[in-house]
């Protein structure tokens, strides 16, 4: 390595923008101190990308640094949090620099736009892969969990679903499915709804973020809440593109019913909260939409144009599924 560890952490990752009053001590000595607000919550969450798993091997490392950060977030708006800092282990085959610029921009850029700072981290040698953990607070009490939700409550999510499926069918079979912008976009660069997760907190009785696919994420609500589900297809939020390829072979469904990386919010809320939450989302601006009802039997049921439709769908996917 052209740049020792040492190097790396003091050029890419010791200087930033956003200096928070709550971190006492950031990077530089052997852990980070935070000074945690009385009346707050912590919440925290983890995820890891690993190449060739979460991203394919040629993402730009711009690309790699946004959605490494992009997807924790996601964890956090679930929850109802406002993101506050994050650590970082990053382990990279070499200390190639323009690599790091890249990363370091697109993680600095999303760090930026929510306020958050990076107090700590680790930096090894290796296949690349990076862990983010990231923290945020709630008003203690007021978090959003998987296991409100009631029968009879209305089930809704934020934003298109599949388009980042999509986006992995493009690159995957390149050359014999046509490219679509858009939908590698959302796939390289997920939008954490994290002001609107907060804008739920004490509306929703359930809230997940997509991260596996709409059916196995909702499953997780369903499985918390012991409850099930009837969701309504021909109500599933799709970008025009899709929309079109679901017309032309209804296959095309399962990319927003269990394709991956979409990252928006599936919640339930019930119907006495209608017209509050009606407000929330004038005030988002956000695409929401209601995709079905929490019923007693448990399991998901499908409908489509009132009649149930069954359709064979290959699972979210599952690290370890053999
Ligand atoms: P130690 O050997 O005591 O664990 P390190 O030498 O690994 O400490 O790290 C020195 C400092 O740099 C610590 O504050 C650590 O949190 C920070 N650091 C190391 N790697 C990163 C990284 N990738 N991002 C942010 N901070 C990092
Ligand atoms: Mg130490």
């Amino acid at each position: 390595m052209p740049q020792s560890e040492f190097d790396i952490i003091a050029h890419y990752f010791k200087n930033q923008q956003v200096k928070r009053d709550d971190v006492t001590v950031g990077i530089g000595d052997d852990a980070a101190i935070i000074s945690i607000p009385a009346d707050r919550q912590l919440i925290v969450a983890l995820d890891t990308l690993v190449a060739g798993v979460h991203f394919p091997d040629n993402t730009q490392a711009e690309d790699i640094g946004y959605k490494a950060l992009a997807v924790n977030l996601s964890d956090l708006a679930a929850m109802g949090a406002a993101p506050a800092w994050f650590t970082l282990a990053l382990t990279l085959p070499s200390a190639d620099k323009d690599w790091l610029d890249g990363f370091a921009r697109g993680l600095f850029e999303l760090a930026a736009e929510h306020g958050l700072e990076l107090i700590g981290g680790d930096t090894t040698q290796g296949p690349l892969t990076i862990s983010i953990q990231v923290a945020g607070y709630v008003p203690t009490g007021r978090a959003l969990l998987r296991s409100g939700a009631r029968t009879g409550d209305a089930i809704y999510v934020t934003g298109n679903l599949g388009d980042a499926a999509l986006g992995l069918r493009c690159l995957q079979q390149a050359g014999s499915f046509p490219y679509n912008d858009m939908a590698v976009y959302r796939l390289n660069r997920p939008q954490a709804r994290l002001a609107f997760g907060q804008a739920l907190r004490g509306l929703a009785s359930a809230c997940i973020d997509i991260s596996d696919g709409l059916l196995a994420d909702l499953g997780h609500i369903l499985t918390a809440s012991n409850v099930g589900a009837r969701i309504d297809r021909q109500a599933l939020p799709l970008s025009v593109s899709l929309q079109t390829m679901c017309q032309q072979d209804e296959k095309n469904y399962a990319l927003a019913l269990a394709g991956g990386d979409d990252y928006e919010l599936c919640f339930c809320v019930s119907p006495q909260h209608d017209a509050a939450l009606q407000s929330a989302i004038q005030q988002s601006g956000l695409r929401v939409t209601q995709i079905g009802t929490i019923e007693p039997q448990a399991g998901i049921r499908l409908h489509h144009a009132g009649q149930a439709c069954n359709m064979e769908i290959q699972h979210g996917y599952e690290h370890f599924a053999g």
